[in-house]
């Protein structure tokens, strides 16, 4: 596909028919204005062709008479592959076209009747040009597909949460607990069990003294290299 066209369409008609009343706008306003004009506008357009089909795509016209320029060549005796089923040609001009066309394909195809040029569908895949729009059909099947994956991770999400929330359960009763037993060790003067345990409050230690120095540097600029496990998702 070119691509290039199609990008440089979309900013072309965003600029001449949806902003040209602006100089120099601001990123808000422009997300504005895709939002409740430009979607709005290709929305009810697709709908005019591929639901309602009242309207016809823009490239039918350039398709038609394309084709119908190409019928009128002369062939050849070029030894090209040529598959109309498949709806492709090994000759160079089939490469460079625009809607995947060429004089082969087109004559031995042989002659259309106006209707085809209504009804003929480009796809991405072979075959690039036939009458059937099933190509439309499985998009919209993954489409939806696409909203039962985005279903799936919302559950998940939802399971994530349940998970976070037991062990902030666990942690907070469990430091409770430690808490008075440290109290009640100290009222009773009990050196000896606080020098043996010391060391298991290190990592807590640590953990406390860079989230203490992590909110005292919060106004500067900040890189994950300066992060540690105590700080990177501190909130
Ligand atoms: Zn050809």
């Amino acid at each position: 596909m070119k691509t290039n066209m199609f990008v440089k369409t979309h900013w072309k008609v965003l600029k001449h028919d949806f902003l040209y009343k602006f100089f120099r706008l601001r990123l808000d306003l422009v997300v504005f204005i895709i939002m409740k004009q430009v979607v709005p506008h290709n929305k009810r357009k697709f709908n005019q062709i591929f639901v309602v089909k009242r309207e016809k795509a823009d490239w039918r016209k350039a398709f038609k008479r394309e084709w119908k320029e190409l019928l009128s060549r002369v062939l050849n005796n070029d030894l090209y592959l040529t598959d109309i089923n498949n709806w492709f040609c090994g000759c160079p001009s089939f490469l460079t076209s625009h809607f995947l066309i060429c004089k082969h394909l087109i004559q031995q195809k042989g002659i259309v009747d106006t209707l085809f040029f209504d009804m003929v569908y480009r796809h991405h895949q072979y075959p690039f040009i036939n009458t059937t729009s099933s190509q439309i059909i499985d998009f919209e099947r993954s489409n939806s597909h696409n909203l039962q994956t985005a279903l799936i991770f919302e559950v998940a999400e939802d399971e994530n949460l349940q998970v976070c929330k037991k062990i902030y359960e666990r942690l907070i009763s469990t430091t409770e607990k430690v808490l008075d037993i440290l109290k009640d060790q100290q009222d009773k003067g009990n050196f000896k069990w606080v020098k043996s345990v010391e060391k298991n409050f290190q990592p807590i230690e640590k953990m406390l003294t860079e989230i203490t120095v992590y909110k005292r540097r919060r106004t500067m600029v900040r890189t994950f290299k300066d992060s540690s496990h105590n700080t990177l998702f501190f909130n």
